[in-house]
């Protein structure tokens, strides 16, 4: 199973991911500020990362370059979840090392549509979908 791991700091917005996601068939994980998120990448090297850009502390910029600039999390894909009224914060997100984002509120109807491209084989899955 597919491990997605949400650094999200709002209930609202983490309980409908979670949802989402787990009726995908994909298993969530979750940290509330991006210190402790980027500890549980390196812990459990999740298959894809949803990465909020307002965040208590570090921000989801910073975190994302962080993760980018490490050999153990650089291959990991990362969705940032960015705001409407936060204009500019798509295209930092992409220079940041973001492989995409999505603007909240979230599009349910799409939203496992569209995440399907950045789920990738990397990690405990890889093996199991080999011939
Ligand atoms: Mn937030």
């Amino acid at each position: 199973m597919k491990r997605i791991l949400l650094i999200e700091d709002n209930d609202l917005n983490l309980k409908l991911l979670k949802s989402l996601l787990n009726l995908g068939g994909y298993d969530t994980l979750h940290a509330p500020d991006a210190e402790t998120g980027i500890g549980m990448v390196h812990k459990h090297q999740p298959d894809l990362i949803f990465m909020d850009i307002n965040l208590p502390g570090m921000n989801g910029l910073e975190a994302t370059r962080l993760l980018k600039a490490e050999k153990i999390s650089r291959d990991i894909p990362i969705i940032a979840l960015t705001s409407h009224a936060m204009n500019g914060d798509e295209k930092e997100a992409i220079n940041a090392g973001c492989s995409a984002y999505i603007t909240k509120p979230i599009n349910t109807r799409t939203f496992l549509t569209d995440i399907k491209p950045y789920v990738t084989n990397h990690g405990s899955d890889a093996e199991s979908i080999r011939p």
